[in-house]
C-alpha cells in the first residue's frame, strides 16, 4: 500500500479492522480503496496568545471520513498525542458506528495537539475559540457537527458553539453537541456514553449468565465516559473494585465509592492520591482478575504482550480503538467476551443524534424520552451484533464491523459516482 499523509500506529489498527471486514464482505479492490482513507482533512495552525503574553502556535485538525449518508459527526480531542493520522483512525471509526446504530451520518473527528491539564483556564478558552474560527467553513448544522472527546467537556462545546455563531451572524445550536443544557444541550447527553456502557455490560452479563450483583470492575479512564459508566453499573449493584488514569490508580477488593472518587477526580485533576482503597500502579490494573475489564482512556491500550495477562471475563471497549491488531488476534483466541467498542460506546454520537434533532427543531425531550430512545436503538444494535456473529460464525467485533462497513459500502453503491 502507498504511503499516506495518515500514516500512525492508530490508523494502522483502524486499517487492519477495515480490512478485515472488507475480506470478509468480499468487497471489490477498488471500492475497498475507495473509503480506505478519508475523504476531507483540514489541518490548522492555530495561535493563542498564553497569559505570559507569548503567542504559542498548536496544530488542529478536522478529518470526514465519508459523506455518503449524511453530514459528519464525531468529537474534539485536545491531548498531546493527536496527530492527522489518530484523527483519521477516530473518523473512520465513527463511521462504522454511526452505520451500525442506524444514525444518519458519516464519520468526523477533530482535535488539537496540546495539553490541556497544563494550560490555563483563559488560554483554553482562547485556543477552542480560535481553532473553532479555523474550522467555520468546514463545519456546521448540515455539514459537519463537532462534539466532546477526550479533554473536551460541555464548556467548549458552548464556546465553539458561540464562536461559530458569532461568525455565521447567527444563533446555530445544531453545530455541536455535547453542549450544556441551558444552551440547546439535550438531557442525557452528558452521561449517555457512560450509560450505553453500562447498558451493554449488563446486556452480556445476562448472556453470559453472569449476576450484577457484586460483579467485579476495573476501569482505565475516569474522565466523561469512565465515570458515567462506573456510576451506572455502582447503581446496577456491581463493584468497581479498581480505577487507573494518567495520574495514578486506586484498589479496593470491597468496591470503590463511585461518588467519592468522582468528587476527588473533579477537586484534584486525577485519581492519585485517593483514600478510599489502595493506591495501583498503572500497568498493573489489566492483569487484575475481575467480571468486567473496562479501558476508557485512549487508544492502543491492550497489545500482543498484555492481552494474554488478562483475567476478566467481559471485556467492554469504552474507548475507541483500545485493542491492537495484535491484541485483537489473541482475543479471539481467548474465551473472553468482547464488547467492540463501535458498539459499547456508540450511546454518545446517539444521543448527540437526539441532540442534532432537537437543535434543528427547537424541541425539548424529557431524560425519561431521551434513555429510552438510547436504550431502544443500543438493543437494536447489540442484538443485531450477536445475531450477525452467530449466524455467519464472526466475533463480535467481526460482526459489528461488518454490519457497519457493509452499510456504507452499499450506500457509495447505490448513490453511484460523480461524475
Ligand atoms: P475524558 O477526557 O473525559 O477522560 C479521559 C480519561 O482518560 C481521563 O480519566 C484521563 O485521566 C485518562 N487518561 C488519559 N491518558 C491516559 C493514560 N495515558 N493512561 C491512563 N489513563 C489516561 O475523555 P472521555 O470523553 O471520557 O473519553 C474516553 C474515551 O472514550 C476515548 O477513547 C473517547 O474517544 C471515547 N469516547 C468518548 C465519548 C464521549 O461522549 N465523550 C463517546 C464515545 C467514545
Amino acid at each position: 500500500m502507498a504511503s499516506s499523509v495518515y500514516d500512525s500506529p492508530v490508523f494502522d489498527i483502524a486499517n487492519a479492522q477495515y480490512e478485515r471486514a472488507c475480506a470478509w464482505l468480499d468487497v471489490p479492490q477498488d471500492a475497498m480503496e475507495r473509503t480506505r482513507r478519508p475523504k476531507r482533512a483540514l489541518v490548522v495552525q492555530v495561535p493563542v496568545r498564553m497569559d505570559d503574553g507569548r503567542i504559542q502556535s498548536f496544530e488542529g485538525y478536522r478529518v470526514q471520513h465519508h459523506l455518503s449518508l449524511g453530514p459528519t459527526k464525531g468529537g474534539t480531542r485536545f491531548h498531546p498525542q493527536v496527530t492527522l493520522g489518530e484523527t483519521a483512525a477516530l473518523a473512520m471509526w465513527m463511521s462504522w458506528k454511526c452505520a451500525l446504530a442506524g444514525l444518519p451520518y458519516g464519520g468526523a473527528k477533530g482535535g488539537v495537539a496540546c495539553d490541556p491539564t497544563k494550560m490555563r483556564l483563559g488560554e483554553v478558552e482562547r485556543l477552542t475559540r480560535r481553532y473553532t474560527q479555523e474550522l467555520v467553513p468546514f463545519i456546521g448544522p448540515e455539514t459537519d457537527i463537532p462534539a466532546p472527546d477526550v479533554g473536551t467537556n460541555e464548556q467548549h462545546m458552548a464556546w465553539m458553539l458561540d464562536t461559530y455563531s458569532v461568525a455565521v451572524g447567527r444563533g446555530t445550536p445544531g453545530v455541536v453537541t455535547g453542549k450544556p443544557v441551558i444552551v440547546g444541550g439535550s438531557l442525557g447527553r452528558k452521561e449517555a456514553t457512560g450509560r450505553g456502557v453500562a447498558f451493554t455490560v449488563l446486556r452480556s452479563m445476562e448472556h453470559l449468565g453472569i449476576a450484577a450483583e457484586g460483579a467485579t470492575v476495573a476501569l482505565q479512564g475516569f474522565g466523561n465516559v469512565g465515570s458515567h459508566a462506573a456510576r451506572a453499573l455502582a447503581a446496577s449493584g456491581a463493584k468497581v473494585t479498581a480505577v487507573t488514569d494518567h495520574t495514578g490508580g486506586c484498589h479496593n477488593a470491597r468496591g470503590l465509592d463511585v461518588r467519592r472518587l468522582q468528587e476527588h477526580v473533579s477537586a484534584r485533576g486525577g485519581v492519585a492520591g485517593f483514600d478510599g482503597g489502595d493506591s495501583l500502579a498503572a500497568d498493573e490494573l489489566f492483569g487484575l482478575p475481575c467480571d468486567v475489564l473496562i479501558p476508557a482512556a485512549l487508544e492502543g491500550q491492550i497489545h500482543g504482550r498484555n492481552a494474554p495477562k488478562l483475567r476478566c471475563r467481559i471485556l467492554a471497549e469504552a474507548a475507541n480503538g483500545p485493542t491492537t491488531a495484535c491484541g485483537d488476534a489473541v482475543l479471539r483466541d481467548s474465551d473472553i467476551f468482547l464488547i467492540p467498542d463501535v458498539l459499547c460506546n456508540c450511546g454518545g454520537v446517539v444521543v448527540s443524534y437526539f441532540e442534532w434533532v432537537q437543535s434543528l427543531q427547537n424541541l425539548t425531550w424529557t431524560e425519561a424520552e431521551v434513555n429510552d430512545r438510547l436504550f431502544r436503538i443500543m438493543e437494536k444494535a447489540y442484538q443485531e451484533v450477536l445475531q450477525f456473529g452467530k449466524t455467519q460464525g464472526l466475533g463480535t467485533r467481526d460482526a459489528a464491523l461488518a454490519i457497519g462497513v457493509q452499510k456504507v459500502i452499499q450506500a457509495k453503491r447505490v448513490k453511484g459516482l460523480f461524475p
